[in-house]
C-alpha cells in the first residue's frame, strides 16, 4: 500500500473528523483486519492505516500575512523601509501593477537575464514589501519577471494607474517621500538597476609623446517620464551627485552622471550591474 500524499491527507482531514477516526481505529484494535473495517465503514484502508501513525489532522499552513501599513491597522511601516525605497525605484523604472479577476494585483518587475544578482535583489525586495512575504520568478525570453501577488500593491504604490507612467503625473505621497529622504541611495539604486546603467567610455591622449588610454566611467538613467527623471535628479542632488540631462532629438530622456567625484560617489553606493 503506497503511503498517502500530503494532498490526500488534507482531503481526508476535510472528510473525517477525529471521532470518526477513533471509531475506525477502535474496530482495528478489536483484532479486525483493515480490509473488513474498510468495508464496514467505507473508509479506505490507506486512510485507516495513516491514522495509526497520526490521528490528528495536519496543521493548517496559513500564509503569514502582515497587515497593510496603509489601509489596515499597522501604524508603523512593517517591512524594511530601505528595501521599499529600492523597490520603489525598481517599480518606477520598470515595474507594473495589474489587477486580477479576484480583486488582487500582480506587481511585476522585469529583470534582464544578464544580471542574476539583480534578479535576486529584486526577489528579496518584493518579498520584503509584500504583506504575504511572497515573490516568484517567471522566466520569459531574455528576462525574468519577478512577481508578487497582493491586494495591497496600490496602497504601497499609489502611482499605479491605467495609462503608461510617462503619460500621467507621477508624484510621491508624503510618506513615500519620507522613506526616499531617509534612504536616498536605495531609491537611486533601484532606478539605476531598472532603467539605468554604468558604462565606460575611453579615449586616448598624447602625453609627453606617448599615446595614453583614458577611461571615463559614467552613469545613465533613461526614462520617458519627466516626473520620474525629476525624482531621480532631485534625489541625486540631495546626496551630492551632479548630473546633466541629455536629449535624444528634442526629448530629454537621459540623466547623465559624468563628473569624476559624482561617478566615484555612485560607484561607492551602486557600482556596475551584477
Ligand atoms: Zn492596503
Amino acid at each position: 500500500m503506497r503511503p498517502l500524499r500530503q494532498s490526500d491527507r488534507r482531503k481526508l482531514d476535510r472528510m473525517y473528523d477525529v471521532d470518526t477516526r477513533k471509531r475506525a481505529l477502535a474496530l482495528v484494535a478489536q483484532g479486525r483486519s483493515l480490509n473488513s473495517v474498510s468495508k464496514q465503514t467505507g473508509i479506505s484502508r490507506a486512510a485507516i492505516r495513516s491514522w495509526q501513525t497520526r490521528i490528528e489532522p495536519l496543521p493548517r499552513m496559513l500564509p503569514q500575512i502582515r497587515p497593510c501599513c496603509r489601509c489596515q491597522s499597522a501604524p508603523e511601516w512593517p517591512g524594511d523601509p530601505a528595501a521599499y525605497s529600492y523597490l520603489l525605484g525598481l517599480y518606477l523604472g520598470d515595474g507594473c501593477i495589474s489587477p486580477t479577476a479576484c480583486g488582487g494585483y500582480y506587481l511585476r518587475i522585469a529583470c534582464a537575464d544578464a544580471w542574476p544578482g539583480l534578479i535576486d535583489a529584486c526577489v528579496t525586495a518584493v518579498q520584503t514589501a509584500n504583506p504575504s512575504n511572497k515573490a516568484a520568478r517567471v522566466q520569459a525570453v531574455g528576462y525574468v519577471a519577478v512577481t508578487g501577488y497582493s491586494r495591497h500593491w496600490p496602497c504601497l504604490f499609489p502611482q499605479h494607474g491605467p495609462a503608461k507612467k510617462h503619460e500621467r503625473a507621477i508624484v510621491l505621497d508624503p510618506w513615500q517621500q519620507d522613506i526616499v529622504d531617509a534612504h536616498p541611495w536605495e531609491f537611486i539604486r533601484g532606478l539605476i538597476h531598472s532603467d539605468g546603467c554604468r558604462i565606460t567610455n575611453w579615449t586616448t591622449r598624447m602625453v609627453a609623446g606617448e599615446r595614453k588610454r583614458y577611461e571615463y566611467p559614467r552613469y545613465f538613467f533613461t526614462n520617458k517620464s519627466d516626473d520620474i527623471r525629476k525624482l531621480c535628479t532631485d534625489t541625486m542632488a540631495k546626496v551630492g551627485v551632479e548630473w546633466t540631462m541629455l536629449a535624444r532629438g528634442s526629448d530629454p530622456l537621459n540623466v547623465s552622471v559624468a563628473r569624476k567625484a559624482s561617478v566615484a560617489l555612485m560607484d561607492a553606493h551602486i557600482g556596475p550591474k551584477y
